[in-house]
């Protein structure tokens, strides 16, 4: 893919996704710096915007942003819920304005699911709504599903159940929920363990594989997709040395993201994906690091399949080079990962936001400490070795 910056024009939103990272703020963008932020992609020679939110339909500035992008020659996308886009006149507006793909977020085929997680009255029937104006619109359209524990076990009836009704739509992008946002906190009981969709996921995988889709994954352990590891978002990025602004409404502000890292726990010393892979996001804090396992297996083809060539040896030398890479800002310390291992593995972590004292079990699973000393004595497998 392009690279595509991230532009939230409000927080604002009708729904309230149980796991919504991007809450309201009560922060809305400025005309002017709606205009500035957009001037910045271009300079930086970004190819295009995806409009994010909170519901980037809702803000007074999407006309204007849509028109201004496409003045610069960026192409606009727009990730939406599809809750106004349901209203004809208005979607072919936005399409009129330059509005050229839409990513619409819907997070189950069942109803009762997708109504419950977003907290909206209707919300899936009216976002099929939308679905269904989208060939007439002339532009295309992506589903955004957000992995969490109340759809974790039914992504590939997800997946069959939308290309039956609506074969026309060719990208599926799954992100395994942030369970460090604010919404998360209020609402533990959404995050799973990665165990739980683990199976799902892959089955919906394959099943996309052999109709000839695409799709993406992101915040998800290669080794919880290792048959599918050029599908992952930040292995991509990896490979392929790319960027992604994001300009967010809340403390954050303008990101210029570089690194796609997370943590890397004790598995992913023997792991012969290390180098392409971005490791456990929240490791040590929501998600548990004894989830992973290493992969043992050339990552040369996945390489191969994200940049749809052979590599050239300074670029397989500079991946070859993360090998062992932590991230500065996410890899949790020792004594944090020494007590996240106190806690019990196996229990789903629904029940114990809803049952505190699975807590008080002792921690089940418990791993030998080997030392990182030990592994390299041990002889860390070349990844690259013919
Ligand atoms: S590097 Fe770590 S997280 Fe990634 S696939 Fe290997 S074991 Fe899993």
């Amino acid at each position: 893919m392009a690279n595509l910056g991230y532009l939230q024009l409000t927080r604002d939103c009708y729904q309230g996704c149980r796991f919504c990272s991007n809450p309201p703020t009560g922060v809305d963008l400025t005309d002017r710096e709606m205009r500035s932020e957009l001037d910045r992609l271009a300079e930086l020679q970004f190819d295009g915007v995806i409009l994010t939110g909170g519901e980037p339909s809702l803000s007074p500035l999407l006309f204007a942003a849509l028109e201004h992008a496409a003045g610069l020659g960026l192409h606009s996308r727009m990730i939406t819920n599809g809750q106004l886009l349901a209203d004809r006149a208005f979607f072919q507006r936005c399409v009129d304005a330059g509005l050229g793909h839409i990513h619409v977020s819907l997070h189950s085929s069942r109803r009762e699911v997708h109504d419950f997680i977003t907290r909206y009255r209707n919300a899936w029937q009216t976002l099929v709504a939308c679905l269904e104006l989208v060939p007439e619109m002339g532009i295309t359209c992506d589903i955004n599903t957000v992995i969490c524990a109340y759809n974790a076990d039914h992504l590939d009836e997800t997946v069959r159940w939308i290309c039956g009704r609506f074969p026309w739509i060719r990208h599926f992008v799954w992100n395994n929920m942030d369970p460090d946002g604010n919404r998360a906190e209020e609402n533990p009981d959404c995050i799973g363990r990665h165990y739980e969709f683990q199976v799902s996921l892959e089955r919906a995988m394959d099943f996309l594989h052999a109709s000839g889709r695409s799709f993406r994954a992101e915040r998800v352990p290669l080794c919880f997709m290792p048959r599918y590891p050029w599908a992952s978002t930040e292995t991509r990025k990896i490979v392929k040395e790319e960027e992604r602004c994001i300009r967010f409404l809340d403390q954050k502000g303008f990101v210029h993201q570089r690194e796609f890292l997370h943590g890397k726990g004790q598995a992913c010393l023997a792991c012969d994906f290390d180098p392409i892979c971005a490791g456990m996001y929240s490791m040590a804090r929501s998600f548990d690091e004894r989830e992973l396992s290493p992969v043992f297996a050339d990552p040369l083809p996945a390489i191969r399949a994200v940049l749809r060539r052979e590599p050239e040896p300074a670029l397989l030398e500079r991946i070859r080079a993360r090998a062992g890479r932590h991230s500065r800002t996410e890899q949790p310390d020792l004594e944090q990962r020494g007590r996240a291992r106190l806690r019990p593995l196996a229990v789903p972590s629904s029940a114990l936001a809803q049952d505190p004292a699975w807590a008080m079990l002792p921690a089940l699973g418990e791993l030998p400490q080997i030392g990182e000393d030990r592994v390299d004595a041990i002889g860390r497998p070349d990844p690259f070795a013919d």
